[in-house]
């Protein structure tokens, strides 16, 4: 149970009020949820930049394009003439040294002349220019009288926003909210608080809404990195927390003598890299070792992960125990059995795939099978975790692209035995520094060289403007018996995002050219269907498969040489790099065509750059690091690696480390949290939502 000194900032947004169902569709947008945000999302939502509104010049000293706040007195009106509804209205005003002109455009009858009465004095606020050899302030930021000014802040934050939601109804939301903040205890320890000089929470969260210095906002600033520490320190302690319940009692061993994996080997068709034996080998020592094995295996896309996971799957085999492997969609778990089953068999494991479309008979009878021990590795979905799937010895999790899944998944799998071992298989290189915040303390293999006879990626950014060209050259490839992917980003509802090409309309007008050699698959068709249409595509019948990011996982096309993204500068650099990796995997040299609309962004010339320049998804995961930093700041969103909101690894990666020997602390000295200490932690994993581990405590 959340502690109730929480509730006040877990209280709906909408319950501010000025914040209706408008306004909550917007902020579910800004703020990356999929139901109604929270006080906690509005004050996490941290300030980009902030406008200075302390400059007090006289009108003759305004500097033009800076934001000045002017104290003027109103000479006269020019309201809009009657059927000139573009002509501005203007307000004459001036002081001692000089005049200044105030313009509104399309204002409403009468509203001007209330906000600026003829003859009295008010400060106004905004940007200035020179106009004509005129001074003028166009539309300004804010209008207050004598006693409006004491209330006038000299700095406001300014946040990133989505179309529809204006910056002043976001700073008085968040205005509201900093108001129902409640006084909770202090969670970091005294003598760290005094080493790092870190301000109190509420201090924290004052200065970066309501700044009083300019330098309050920055990320490497006191403010910020309170914050920053709070959120890793949250992150570190539930991973230790759940590090902890791993630990297997001594004594149990969970491999055999290696005649299982000797088999599998034997039936490869090609010889395993080195840095797939030496992967394996690792693992092998993990599972004899009387601790749980909490491994992570990263390998760039196409890398050959499968087959160290199946022969992973073979050493628990061996000693009688039997291992799952959890995939995030349905595409990803049939390609894998697929992989699997053939070497499998030759090898005497028993598998089978278990996921939402087995139904009926045919799940009773694998959940039948698993419960008695007949079937040695099961793979699937989400499907896995599903109460009434019991094995007789689960002693192995493998768990495939991880970053898809919560900690909660992680954890349902793994109860399913008896100190399960687990691995986790990730596409998406991450930096090392990184993976500690992401996974915590985890042992690493790297898949680094590629299975050999790999053929080079040939990338090119082309403009949407040139799509009759490429559809030209896609028929080309077409009539050369080539197989191609058609990527379409999603169609998100969101109006801010109307351009995008959806999927369904795509594939409706290349199949007015290519006939029936076009397929199609997304999300949201039935799992018979989308196979039905990927083996067609794997055999040839089918030649241009319009996909969405279905395939970014996993699949396994080999012979497929072409790949078309379009609006490729609304997909992130991971995200690219995983949807590149579906070509190149044959012998054959591919292609990669990334269409782009015009104008195109710093931030996406700068990705589509990089991914042209390379492969190594190492360095495209540095650079996207870098980039990301930028991102933040100028309001780009991208999608990858999720779980932080205020940290960020380029500055706050001291605290990272310090983070992480704060909570191993924590778990020496008080494991349980007991006491005051011990509470205010807890309030702090349910403030980040970090509190998936709390009921593992005192587990055992
Ligand atoms: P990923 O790491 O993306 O999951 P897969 O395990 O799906 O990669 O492997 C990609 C392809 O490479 C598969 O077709 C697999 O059979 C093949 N493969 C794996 N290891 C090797 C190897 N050592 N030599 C040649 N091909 C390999
Ligand atoms: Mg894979």
């Amino acid at each position: 149970m959340r502690p109730a000194i929480l509730n006040p900032l877990f209280a709906l947004v909408t319950s501010l009020p000025g914040v209706g169902p408008k306004q909550d569709k917007l902020l579910r947008y800004l703020l990356d949820r999929s139901e109604t945000p929270r006080l906690v999302d509005l004050l996490l939502h941290l300030p980009t930049s902030v406008i200075d509104r302390r400059a007090r010049p006289t009108v003759h000293d305004a500097v033009p394009g800076t934001v000045v706040t002017l104290e003027v007195t109103v000479d006269r009106h020019r309201p809009t003439p009657p059927g000139r509804s573009r002509a501005p209205h203007l307000v004459y005003a001036s002081d001692d040294t000089g005049d200044v002109l105030l313009t509104y455009f399309r204002a409403k009858p009468g509203y001007v002349e209330k906000l600026l009465p003829v003859g009295e004095k008010r400060y106004v606020s905004g940007t200035v220019q020179v106009f004509d050899g005129t001074l003028q302030m166009v539309h300004p930021d804010r209008v207050v009288d004598e006693a409006g000014l004491a209330k006038l802040s000299g700095i406001e934050p300014v946040y990133r926003l989505t179309e529809g939601l204006a910056l002043g109804s976001l700073r008085r939301a968040v205005a509201q909210a900093l108001q129902k903040l409640p006084a909770l205890p202090e969670w970091i320890a005294p003598d760290v608080i005094s080493r790092c000089r870190f301000p109190p929470l509420a201090e924290a969260l004052n200065r970066i809404h309501a700044p009083l210095e300019l330098t309050d906002i920055l990320p490497d600033g006191p403010f910020w990195s309170r914050l920053a520490y709070d959120e890793l320190l949250a992150g570190q302690l539930a991973l230790a927390l759940i590090r902890a319940q791993l630990r297997r009692p001594a004594g149990v061993r969970h491999t055999g003598d290696g005649h299982l994996r000797n088999r599998i080997i034997d039936a490869l068709p090609y010889a395993l890299t080195s840095s797939q034996q030496e992967a394996a080998a690792a693992i092998a020592a993990d599972l004899q070792q009387p601790v749980r094995m909490l491994r992570l295996l990263q390998g760039d896309v196409g890398s050959g992960k499968t087959v160290v996971a199946l022969l992973a799957a073979a050493a628990v085999t061996e000693a009688g125990k039997q291992a799952a492997l959890m995939a995030p969609t349905e595409i990803l778990a049939r390609q894998h059995i697929k992989t699997i089953a053939p070497l499998a068999e030759r090898a005497g494991l028993r598998v089978a795939i278990l996921t939402g479309r087995e139904k009926g008979k045919e799940r009773r009878d694998i959940l039948a099978r698993l419960a008695a021990g007949e079937l040695d590795l099961l793979v699937g979905t989400h499907a896995l975790i599903q109460d009434d799937v019991i094995f007789k010895a689960l002693a192995l999790a493998i768990v495939d692209e991880q970053h898809r899944f919560g900690v909660r998944e992680r954890l349902a799998l793994t109860s399913k035995g008896e100190a399960v071992d687990v691995l986790v298989l990730s596409a998406t290189p991450i930096p090392r520094t990184l993976v500690l915040t992401y996974f915590g303390d985890m042992d690493i293999s790297e898949l680094r060289e590629k299975p050999a006879g790999r053929q080079a990626i040939d990338t090119r950014a082309i403009p949407s403007s040139r799509l009759t060209e490429v559809i030209d050259g896609v028929g080309r490839a077409v009539d050369a018996g080539k197989l191609v992917y058609w990527i379409c980003p999603l169609v998100e509802e969101s109006e801010a995002i109307e351009h995008l090409t959806d999927a369904t309309t795509r594939f409706e007008s290349l199949q007015k050219r290519f006939g029936d050699k076009v397929g199609l698959v997304h999300g949201q068709m039935k799992g018979t269907e989308k196979d039905r249409v990927m083996a067609a595509f794997a055999a040839g019948e089918i030649q241009v498969l319009v996909a969405t990011t279905v395939v970014e996982v996993g699949v396994d096309v080999p012979a497929a040489t072409i790949m078309v993204i379009e609006n490729a500068e609304r997909f992130g650099l991971a995200q690219l790099h995983q949807l590149r990796g579906r070509i190149g995997r044959g012998s054959e040299a591919s292609t990669c065509l990334l269409l782009y609309r015009e104008p195109l962004g710093e931030m996406s010339a700068a990705r589509l750059r990089v991914i042209r320049e390379t492969t190594d998804g190492f360095r495209i995961a540095e650079e996207d690091l870098k980039l990301r930093g930028e991102g933040d700041v100028l309001g780009t969103r991208q999608s990858g690696l999720p779980g932080y909101r205020i940290a960020r690894s380029e500055v706050h990666s001291q605290l990272i480390t310090q983070a992480r020997d704060e909570a191993l602390r924590i778990m020496r000295d008080n494991p349980k949290l007991a006491g005051e200490q011990g509470d205010a932690l807890r309030c702090l994993l349910y403030l980040f939502e970090r509190d998936e581990a709390i009921p593992l405590i005192g587990a055992g």
